[in-house]
C-alpha cells in the first residue's frame, strides 16, 4: 500500500485546482439550439416523427453509410426492440460480462436468460472461440458489445452464426463513427443499437438508433417503438413507446457536425496518453487495429497491481485525491450482479479473462476539450507512483 505520507505528497503536487471528469458532452452553439427551439415552439410539434426527427435520420443515415436506420429515445429501449424485433423473448443468449448493466438487464427484460461467455484480452470484447461450446437448444442468439468502441470478431461471430442458425445483436453503445475498412460497424449483425446519451462520444441528450438490414425489419421495428400502431384504429402487435422527441432530435443534428472534430481531438489526446504512459511499468492501453478507423471514445488502462506497485482501486482513489475522476468502466461484471450471479454461466471460474480485466481496468478523463496539460499532470501522477512506489 501507498503509505499517507506519499500520497499527501503527490496530491499535494499535482491535485487540480478544478475537478476533471470522466467525460463531458460536446455542446452545440446555444444560439443554434435557440433557433431549432424556436421552430419547435412555432411549429408545436414536439414530438411523433417531427421534422427534426426526419432530419435527423436522413442526416445519421448519410453520416454513417448506412441505408435502414430508426432513432430512439434511448439505447436501452433500442436494445429492448432489437430482440422483439428478432422475435428473441425467452430462451437463453450468449453475452459479455464486461459491459453496461443495459445489455444484460434488456435481456431480463424479454424473458431472456443470459449466458456469459468470457472475453478477449486483447479487445475486452466477447471471445468469439468460446461461443460454440455455449450453444444450447434453448440457444437463440448473440449479443455482443463492440467495447470501447473496438470491433468485435466480428466475421468469426457471425460463421458461427450461421453454422447454428441465430440472429446477432450488436450493442454498439460505444462504436458511433467506427468503420471496418470503409464499412460502418453498424452493418454487422442482424442489428446493430447505438446510444447517444450524454456521456458517449455523440450524443441527442438522451437517445439512440437502430441499424437493421431490410426495409422491412426497419417497419417493423418502426411499428415497435410507437406501441404497435399501424394507422389510427390498427393495432398490429404488441409495441412501447421508444420515439425520439424533437428537442432530442435538434440537438442531436446540431452535434453531428461536431463529431469529427471530437473524434479528431479524442485521438490527438489518446496518443498524448499513450506516449506519456508507454515507459510505465504496470501500466497497459488498447493499441489501434489495424484497418479500422477509431472514435477514441474511451481511454482505457490496466493497472497490473503487482508491477505497478498498487492496485488499480489505490490508483483511482489517488488520482481523486487529485481531483481527477477516473471510472472503472466495467467492474463489478453484470455476472457478478447480485440478479445474475446465480446463473451457472456466472461462476467466476467460467469467466477468469472478464473477472481478470474488470479488477484492473480504469477509465481515465477523454472528451475533446480537455486540456492538453491535464492529460500531462495525469500521466505525471501515474508515472511518479509507477516509478517511485
Ligand atoms: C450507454 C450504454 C447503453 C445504454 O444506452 P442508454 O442510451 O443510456 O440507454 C447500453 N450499452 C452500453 C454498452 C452502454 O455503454
Amino acid at each position: 500500500m501507498i503509505p499517507d505520507e506519499a500520497l499527501k505528497k503527490i496530491s499535494q503536487r499535482f491535485k487540480l485546482s478544478a475537478p476533471v471528469y470522466v467525460t463531458r458532452p460536446r455542446m452545440p452553439e446555444l444560439s443554434a439550439y435557440s433557433r431549432c427551439l424556436e421552430q419547435i415552439w412555432d411549429s408545436r410539434w414536439l414530438t411523433n416523427d417531427g421534422q427534426f426527427h426526419r432530419e435527423f435520420e436522413r442526416r445519421l443515415k448519410e453520416y454513417l453509410g448506412v441505408e435502414h436506420l430508426n432513432l430512439f429515445v434511448n439505447g436501452t429501449i433500442g436494445l429492448l426492440v432489437a430482440l422483439q424485433a428478432l422475435r428473441i423473448n425467452s430462451g437463453e443468449v450468449i453475452t459479455t460480462p464486461f459491459t453496461f448493466a443495459a445489455t444484460s438487464h434488456v435481456l431480463h427484460w424479454n424473458g431472456i436468460r443470459p449466458v456469459y461467455c468470457d472475453i478477449e484480452d486483447k479487445t475486452f470484447n466477447i471471445d468469439a472461440s468460446k461461443i460454440e461450446r455455449l450453444i444450447g437448444s434453448d440457444t437463440k442468439g448473440i449479443l455482443a458489445v463492440h467495447v470501447y468502441g473496438n470491433p468485435c470478431d466480428v466475421e468469426a461471430i457471425q460463421a458461427i452464426a450461421d453454422r447454428h442458425g441465430l440472429n446477432v445483436i450488436y450493442d454498439a453503445a460505444h462504436a458511433f463513427g467506427v468503420r471496418i475498412g470503409d464499412k460502418s460497424i453498424m452493418e454487422y449483425g442482424d442489428i446493430s443499437a447505438m446510444s447517444f446519451h450524454a456521456t458517449k462520444l455523440f450524443n441527442s441528450i438522451e437517445g439512440g438508433a437502430l441499424v437493421s438490414k431490410s426495409e422491412k425489419q426497419r417497419t417493423r421495428i418502426q411499428f415497435l417503438r410507437n406501441f404497435g400502431i399501424a394507422d389510427a384504429e390498427t393495432v398490429i402487435g404488441p409495441g412501447i413507446n421508444g420515439k425520439m422527441n424533437e428537442f432530442q432530435a435538434s440537438f442531436g443534428l446540431l452535434g453531428l457536425d461536431l463529431v469529427d472534430e471530437e473524434i479528431e481531438d479524442r485521438r490527438t489526446l489518446t496518443y498524448l496518453y499513450h506516449r506519456l504512459l508507454s515507459d510505465v511499468p504496470g501500466i497497459t492501453y488498447l493499441e489501434d487495429m489495424p484497418g479500422v478507423r477509431h472514435n477514441y471514445s474511451y481511454m482505457p488502462i490496466l493497472v497490473d497491481p503487482e508491477t505497478f506497485g498498487i492496485s488499480r482501486d489505490a490508483l483511482s482513489e489517488i488520482l481523486r485525491e487529485c481531483n481527477v475522476y477516473s471510472r472503472k468502466y466495467f467492474y463489478p461484471l453484470c455476472s457478478n450482479y447480485p440478479c445474475y450471479s446465480a446463473l451457472p454461466s456466472s461462476a467466476p471460474e467460467n469467466l477468469p479473462v472478464a473477472n481478470r480485466i474488470a479488477d484492473h481496468i480504469l477509465c481515465l478523463p477523454l472528451y475533446g476539450e480537455l486540456d492538453e496539460d491535464i492529460v500531462e499532470n495525469v500521466c505525471r501522477i501515474i508515472g511518479v507512483i509507477g516509478h517511485e512506489m
